[in-house]
């Protein structure tokens, strides 16, 4: 594909690769390597606008396409992302730095995944009918939205962005698409995909560059009804702070301090293994990661010694090899973010038990952005290491006693995304299941996703749900007709 051949990166707008109005382009990093490997447009509200023109127009026929035309090129799409995985695994990795294995077994499959669900779930999406004895009949129609706008993050750049574009363009919208700035390069690849499969002019339109530039365009425009966004929380405040005035619909996926609660009651083995997981893959840049790990105290000395031991042991390395667990961090910035947090957990009186430090490799990676695995011990709850998104390879591990104390300390930040509990007493995994303040909860396990469940947080994590029928409730307009008979 062509990220080898042409490192400028073009906007995808009405069917066509174009330069950004501006003429302008952003360095794009490698950051393994510490260096600029590519450029993305620094588009702008010109973009945007020409971006949502062919969406107006395409819209005409797309939302009078048959679901089942619909499908079959959403369909086709999925099968090129699938015949295309190592191309667009490599480049996921190369221009976010995770390991190019779990891009292959995790990122890239997902968007295949993202992209057959859609294009199935559509077929079978149904309204509801209500008859009032022999007096009228009610229909509701579930009709698109007309142009909504997806916007998403680095963490997981082509999962994410396809995780909203493809229920978007099932249920018969045209979008207009932002992907990170951070890591562009697979957006940029889907949007030949979607040449190559066939897919209408204008239906998707892809506008590459800045938040604060393209994002706000994409946020304040007034033909763009619903905005759904992945992101940190701060961004998140700000977008609803001018589309909500605006009644816009929105689905907010923001930030997460996930628990990780540990009874001494688990099966110990599967979860030390799996706690590893829920702590570092991808580099600890998961929103669904749980850096705050609560552990029963019968347990808490065993814990430590065979977790700290297993952490000491991940590879940190060069995302191309195979061996390597922990790539690179995604941006110099958040290097740094990650690195003011090990010390802010030190000055806080916290003991770190392993890591902590820059990771510093050689040969090929001697400039690129790495981290130890980090765990601390000693913090109290409610610190603001404890409180506050780090989004990196760093957990803090606590001794409880009770469970209503630990239901305490779980609850206790402003986030509520996801959270894991290991027991195996059932009621227990019942009741605290019940009592935990988050959109999901893992018992005995760890991201196992199944896609027609409802997904998303509370509190300051975000609002509405993403998933099987709830994104294609979000993503269309319900219209009751009634009907006197
Ligand atoms: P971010 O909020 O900085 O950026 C996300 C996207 O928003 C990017 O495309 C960015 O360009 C855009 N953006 C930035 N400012 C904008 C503005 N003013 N208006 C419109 N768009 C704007 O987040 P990030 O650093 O890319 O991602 C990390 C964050 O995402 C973490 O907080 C993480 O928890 C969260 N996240 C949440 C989920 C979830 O499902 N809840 C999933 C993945 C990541």
């Amino acid at each position: 594909m062509s990220q080898e051949m042409d490192t400028y990166i073009k906007n995808y707008v009405n069917g066509e690769l174009i330069e950004p109005a501006s003429g302008n382009y952003l360095d794009n990093f490698e950051p393994a390597t510490g260096k600029v490997y590519s450029h993305l447009p620094d588009s702008d509200e010109k973009d945007v606008e020409a971006a949502v023109q062919a969406a107006e127009k395409a819209f005409e026929t797309w939302s009078m396409t048959s679901a089942a035309d619909r499908s079959k090129i959403l369909n086709k799409i999925a099968d090129l992302i699938e015949n295309n995985l190592d191309d667009l695994a490599l480049a996921e990795s190369i221009d976010n730095g995770k390991p190019v294995k779990l891009a292959k077994k995790v990122d890239i499959p997902r968007a295949v995944s993202n992209f057959r669900f859609f294009a199935t779930a559509i077929l079978h999406f149904a309204s509801e009918t209500h008859e009032m004895d022999n007096f009228a009949l009610n229909f509701t129609l579930r009709q698109p939205i007309g142009i909504v706008g997806c916007i998403s993050p680095w963490n997981l750049p082509l999962y994410l962005f396809t995780w909203k574009i493809a229920p978007a363009l099932a249920a018969g919208n045209c979008v207009i698409a932002k992907p990170s700035e951070i890591t562009p390069m697979t957006a940029y690849m889907l949007s030949e995909i979607c040449m190559k499969a066939g897919l209408p002019n204008g239906v998707l339109n892809i506008v590459h560059g800045l938040g604060p530039k393209v994002g706000s365009a994409i946020t304040k425009h007034e033909k763009i009804r619903a905005i759904s966004f992945t992101g940190g929380t701060k961004t998140g405040r700000e977008i609803s702070s001018v589309a909500a005035p605006m009644f816009k619909k929105l689905s907010l996926e923001l930030g997460g301090k996930n628990p990780n609660i540990i009874f001494a009651d688990c099966n110990f083995d599967e979860m030390l293994k799996t706690t590893l997981n829920s702590s570092f893959s991808n580099q600890g840049e998961i929103c669904l990661c749980g850096p705050r790990i609560f552990i029963e105290k019968p347990i808490y000395d065993a814990f430590v010694d065979k977790f700290v031991k297993m952490t000491k042991g991940l590879i940190v390395g060069d995302p191309m090899e195979e061996r390597t667990k922990l790539g690179a961090i995604v941006s110099r910035e958040h290097q740094k973010k990650i690195l003011y947090y090990v010390s802010l957990a030190k000055e806080e009186g916290g003991e770190i038990l392993c890591g902590g430090n820059i990771s510093q490799l050689n040969g090929r990676c001697k400039d690129g952005w790495f981290v130890e695995p980090t765990v601390i011990q000693g913090l109290p709850y409610d610190c603001r290491t404890n409180q506050e998104e780090i989004f990196g390879p760093v957990v803090t591990i606590m001794p409880f006693e009770a469970e209503e104390e630990v239901i305490k300390y779980a609850n206790s930040t402003e986030y509520g995304l996801s959270a894991t509990v290991w027991t195996d007493n059932l009621q227990r995994a019942h009741r605290v299941a019940r009592r935990l303040q988050c959109g999901i909860v893992w018992i005995n396990s760890w991201l196992v996703r199944d896609l027609r469940t409802p997904f998303g947080g509370v509190k300051n994590s975000g609002v509405g749900r993403e998933g099987g029928w709830e994104v294609l409730k979000f993503f269309t307009e319900s219209k009751n007709v009634t009907i006197k008979l």
